[in-house]
């Protein structure tokens, strides 16, 4: 399987190729708090199959919850996030899947972290929907 993807800003992009792990939700608090959102989705991928095409992501290390340090790597002009690793497992990555140019490919099978899930991580059926900004304004 062969991907691409890119940060907000285009200044950073990837390329990827080989298989791709399981995609899971994670409704950790830091998956919120880097997010900015109710919980990240992320795949895991084969470390020596990616490479990062364009630019030079900054990076941040902090202990998660599991003990492990995750380092993030995010586009230090845009803010996007794109991807983590971990020194405890140097073979694996793990994209965000909103960062792909075809989010399409992505299956999530599982949910880590339900324990921190918020109530509003999912979306209410019956909330009104709009195809596009709601007209209106807020
Ligand atoms: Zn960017
Ligand atoms: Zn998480």
């Amino acid at each position: 399987m062969s991907i691409t993807g890119s940060c907000l800003c285009g200044n950073v992009t990837f390329a990827y190729s080989g298989d791709m792990a399981d995609a899971a939700y994670c409704h950790c608090t830091d998956c919120r708090k880097t997010t900015g959102s109710a919980f990240n989705i992320s795949i895991g991928l084969a470390a020596d199959g990616f490479e990062i095409t364009k630019g030079t992501p900054k990076t941040y290390t902090k202990t998660a919850d599991s003990g492990q340090a995750i380092t993030r790597h995010f586009c230090a002009d845009c803010g996007a996030p794109l991807y983590t690793s971990s020194p405890a497992y140097p073979e694996r990555i793990y994209i965000k899947a909103g960062a792909l140019d075809d989010p399409g490919v992505v299956k999530p099978t599982y949910q880590s972290y339900t324990r921190s899930r918020v109530t509003w991580s999912k979306i209410d059926d019956d909330l009104p929907g709009f195809e596009t900004d709601r007209a209106e304004g807020l």
